[in-house]
């Protein structure tokens, strides 16, 4: 196979070619490696080849010997900088980090390393991953994938943009309010943010820890179900079963959110349209449901997160005068809502409020689909104070507040080619409901 051919594969694909010997995961490394240096979207920070060779090789050998190697196996992968892989710099994106070594593997590199991925390196982020552009990383802005002058989103813009670039097979992404799924849908690859707690945290710098979730950005829903087995922690899934790699689909009740459609606009109105047509065409139920909060998710969330975000960064001491503005300006605002009770406990009731519409909501249906963003990918030149961009999170903010999993399919692309992800959202550790729904959307059997 060409070296052309074999990046452009799906993770389940070059999985099922190492294990028949077709092709060696030494070669697969290869390729992947070559085309890294061949192209130029700062998506990657650093890269881990020796070690990468190293286990590339040890996966072989154990192919060879008729060894199982795992289901990740011989799969390059690549890691967001505010999770941890033992012996190498954890930037968070921050000047602050640039000598933070990581001295053990965070819970889910771990999970990789047992399942047979091959760590490749790390990728860029908003600092501290605060940011919905990845303007704010310390180590300069990461390039859209269909557009050098847009952004990538984020914060996992550099996870999104390495995946639809082919510089990885799956890449690790954190999400507290929307992190993995606006740069996936920016990025036109599939993006989950699991049920809060489905995967561990450990070893990845908290942001808002009632919210932050690890999660993976693949070309593929069915690579993202692979991969979410493999990180998900089995024993939370006793009630539903924690075998994700084989979703059947089958029509189902899709709501959509009343109070959201006033702000389904322009190429995301033509997107979502598509989206309703389709899966009424492959007998799905559309109907409509009630959030009536669904408008204040942005004000919750920014309550929330501040709170939070101030008590995560006391624990960076040395170095705190190479932090950037938008997080020293989240932590003073931070401050304000923790030196002020009223306000809090308001945020906090709000949040309460609208997770029980939303869990309401899904009682009535199997998922809830959203558009994931409220535009394309913004350009870098563009004024921030623009809606969409102010507000980019609005309709992945909801699940976040209430904790629910989510997942972004790249369903549709506007007149210019630019991608727009669909968002569904699923009732507790009921993932398999967002994988049947997004295969079915996409098309994948
Ligand atoms: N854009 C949101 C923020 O800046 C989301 C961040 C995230 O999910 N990590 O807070």
């Amino acid at each position: 196979m060409k070296k052309e051919e074999m990046i452009k594969l799906s993770l389940l694909e070059a999985v099922r070619y190492i294990k028949k010997g077709e092709i060696t995961a030494r070669e697969l490394l290869e390729a992947t490696v070559k085309h890294i240096y061949s192209v130029n979207y700062n998506a990657i920070l650093s890269l881990f080849e020796e070690d990468a060779f190293f286990v590339a090789d040890k996966v072989d050998m154990a192919i060879a010997a008729k060894e199982p190697a795992g289901v990740l196996a011989g799969i390059p992968v690549i890691i967001k900088d505010n999770i941890d892989v033992a012996g190498y710099a954890c930037t968070c994106g921050s000047g602050a980090f640039r000598a933070n070594i990581a001295k053990v593997d965070a819970d889910v590199v771990k999970k990789l390393k047992a399942a047979g991925a091959v760590i490749l390196g790390k990728s860029n982020m908003d600092e501290f991953a605060m940011g919905s552009s990845n303007l704010t990383s310390a180590f300069g802005a990461v390039k859209n994938p269909f557009d050098m002058k847009r952004v990538p989103g984020g914060s996992s813009g550099g996870s999104a943009c390495a995946v639809a670039t082919h510089q990885c097979f799956f890449a690790l992404g954190s999400d507290t309010g929307g992190s993995i799924r606006q740069p996936a849908s920016y990025c036109g690859v599939v993006g989950l943010k699991p049920t809060h707690g489905s995967v561990s945290g450990a070893g990845c710098f908290p942001l808002a820890p009632s919210m932050d979730q690890i999660g993976p950005l693949t070309r593929t829903v069915g690579d993202c179900a692979a991969v979410f087995e493999v990180l998900a922690l089995a024993e939370r899934y006793d009630r539903y079963g924690s075998d994700f790699s084989d979703i059947r689909t089958a029509p189902m009740r899709v709501g959509v959110i009343n109070e959201s459609l006033p702000e389904i606009r322009g190429d995301v109105s033509a997107a979502f349209d598509a989206a309703v047509v389709t899966l009424k065409a492959r007998g799905c139920e559309v109907r409509e449901v009630s959030v009536p909060s669904f408008i204040a998710a942005h004000y919750i969330y920014k309550t929330v997160a501040f709170a939070e975000i101030t008590q995560s960064m006391r624990t960076v001491g040395a170095g705190r005068e190479l932090l950037g503005r938008e997080v020293k300006k989240r932590v003073l605002a931070g401050k304000v809502v923790l030196d002020s009770p009223a306000l809090l406990a308001a945020g906090l009731a709000a949040r309460i409020k609208l997770a029980e519409e939303m869990v309401f909501a899904l009682s009535e249906v199997d998922v809830i689909m959203l558009p994931t963003a409220p535009s394309v990918a913004f350009r870098l030149a563009d004024d921030p104070s623009k809606r969409e961009i102010k507000f980019s999170d609005m309709f992945t903010q909801p699940a976040s507040i209430a904790g629910l999993p989510s997942l972004s399919v790249p369903f549709f692309k506007n007149a210019e080619g630019l991608p727009l992800g669909t968002q569904f959202v699923g009732k507790v550790f009921r993932e398999k409901d967002i994988f049947a729904a997004g295969k079915l959307l996409m098309g994948e059997v």
